[in-house]
C-alpha cells in the first residue's frame, strides 16, 4: 500500500487529510514541528480511524532531519500543507514568512529528488488569482498580484514546483488551489483549532458562540455585493480533505503539471454564513460592523469544473453541513485540543 507522508499533517486541513488517507486503504507519515498544532490532533486521527499514523516532530526546512523520514520510509507521495498562513502576520513578518514557506518546499524537492520520490500535491490557494482575475477563477487564468506576503509565498511556490517538474520529466505535481475551507469532522472530536485570536471567520463566529468573545466584527458592509459584505467560497473541510484523495489518485498515474481548484462554487456573504450559523445551531451571535480590513478582495470564488472532470471531485457537503459541524466540534472542544 502506498505510503504518503503529510508535511505539516497535524494542522488543521492536514489531519483531516490523513483521516481520509487511511480511510481510503493508504498509509501515512506526518512530519510537523507543531508550530500552529499539536500531537493531539493526531491521536484524533488515530481514534476516528482505528489505524496508527507515524509522526515525527522535526521543522521541514531542518534537512538533516527530514531526511531521516525518507531513509525510514518508502515515501510514494509527498502532500506539502506544512506552512505559516495568518494573512496579517505575514505582513507584520514577511521574512519568516517568505523563509519558512519557501524553505520547507526547497527541503521536501531536496529530499524527494535524493530519494527518488516523484510525486507532490502542494496546498495551495485562491489567493494566487490575485487583484485581477475576475470571478469565477478558473486554472488556467495567471497568477495575479497578491495584496500581502503569505499570497506572494503561494505564488513562488507554484513557480518553483512547476520549474522542478520541468527540470525532472518523470514527477508529477498537483497545486491544489483552496478556497475558504471551514467545518469540522463530523465526528466532533477533530477540528480547526487556532492559537491565539482568529484571523479567519469562522473559528472567530465559533468562538463567539462558545463565549470566549464578545462579538464579530463584520469588515466592511459597502461593498459592490448583493448585501455589501464580502462574497467567499466556503468548503467543507472533509470534502477538501477527499480532493486530495483524489489528486494522489491522479499524481500515481499523470507527469507534469496540473492545477485544480477545490472549491464549491458557490459564494456566500459574511451576513449570509452569520446568518446560517445562527439558524442552524439555534444561537444568537452578536455582531457589529467595522471598517474593512485591508487586502480584502469583495468576492472570491471557483470554478469548480475541472476538479469534476479530471478528479471525479465535487463537493457534497452543503453551508448548513458546514455550521453544525463546526459547532459541534467547538462545543465539544470550547478550548481546542488544549481543554483547559
Ligand atoms: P495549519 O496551520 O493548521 O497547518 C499547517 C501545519 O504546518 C501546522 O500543523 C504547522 O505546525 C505546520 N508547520 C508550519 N511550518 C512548519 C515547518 N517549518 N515544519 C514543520 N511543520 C510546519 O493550516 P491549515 O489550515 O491546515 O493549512 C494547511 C496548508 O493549506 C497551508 O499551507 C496553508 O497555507 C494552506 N491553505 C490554507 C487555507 C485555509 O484557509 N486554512 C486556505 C488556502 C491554503
Ligand atoms: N471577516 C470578517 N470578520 C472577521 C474575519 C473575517 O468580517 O473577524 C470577513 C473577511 O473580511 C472576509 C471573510 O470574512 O470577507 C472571510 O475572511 P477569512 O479571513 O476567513 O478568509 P479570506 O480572507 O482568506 O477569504
Amino acid at each position: 500500500m502506498s505510503k504518503i507522508l503529510l508535511a505539516g499533517g497535524a494542522g488543521y486541513i492536514g489531519s483531516h487529510t490523513a483521516v481520509e488517507l487511511l480511510e481510503a486503504g493508504y498509509e501515512v507519515v506526518i512530519a510537523d514541528n507543531y508550530s500552529n498544532s499539536c500531537p493531539e490532533s493526531i491521536k484524533r486521527v488515530e481514534k476516528i480511524t482505528g489505524k496508527q499514523v507515524q509522526a515525527y516532530e522535526v521543522d521541514v526546512k531542518d534537512k538533516d532531519k527530514l531526511s531521516v523520514i525518507f531513509k525510514e520510509n518508502k515515501i510514494d507521495a509527498v502532500i506539502h500543507f506544512a506552512g505559516l498562513k495568518a494573512v496579517g502576520e505575514s505582513v507584520e513578518k514577511p521574512v519568516l514568512y517568505y523563509r519558512n514557506n519557501i524553505d520547507t518546499t526547497l527541503t521536501l524537492l531536496e529530499c524527494m529528488n535524493e530519494y527518488g520520490v516523484k510525486n507532490i500535491i502542494f496546498s495551495s490557494s485562491a489567493t494566487v488569482y490575485g487583484e485581477e482575475n475576475p470571478v469565477p477563477y478558473t486554472e488556467e487564468m495567471k497568477r495575479g498580484t497578491c495584496t500581502n506576503p503569505y499570497g506572494w509565498t503561494k505564488v513562488m511556490m507554484e513557480q518553483i514546483l512547476e520549474d522542478a517538474a520541468k527540470a525532472d520529466k518523470d514527477m508529477s505535481v498537483v497545486l491544489l488551489r483552496y478556497f475558504n475551507p471551514i467545518g469540522a469532522h463530523e465526528s466532533g472530536i477533530m477540528g480547526e483549532d487556532p492559537q491565539g485570536i482568529p484571523n479567519n471567520l469562522m473559528p472567530y463566529v465559533a468562538q463567539v458562540a462558545v463565549g470566549r468573545r464578545d462579538h464579530l466584527t463584520i469588515f466592511g458592509k459597502d461593498y459592490p455585493t448583493p448585501d455589501g459584505t464580502c462574497r467567499r467560497d466556503y468548503i467543507h473541510v472533509v470534502d477538501l480533505a477527499k480532493g486530495h484523495v483524489k489528486a494522489i489518485d491522479f499524481v500515481f498515474k499523470n507527469k507534469g503539471v496540473e492545477v485544480f481548484n477545490l472549491g464549491t462554487g458557490t459564494p456566500y456573504s459574511v451576513t449570509e454564513i452569520v446568518t446560517t450559523f445562527q439558524k442552524e445551531n439555534d444561537i444568537e451571535i452578536k455582531v457589529e460592523y467595522g471598517d474593512r480590513r485591508a487586502g480584502d478582495l469583495p468576492e472570491s470564488y471557483a470554478n469548480a469544473d475541472k476538479a469534476l472532470n479530471v478528479l471525479g471531485w465535487k463537493t457534497e457537503k452543503n453551508l448548513a453541513d458546514m455550521c453544525r459541524d463546526l459547532w459541534r466540534w467547538q462545543s465539544n472542544n470550547p478550548y481546542g485540543y488544549n481543554q483547559k
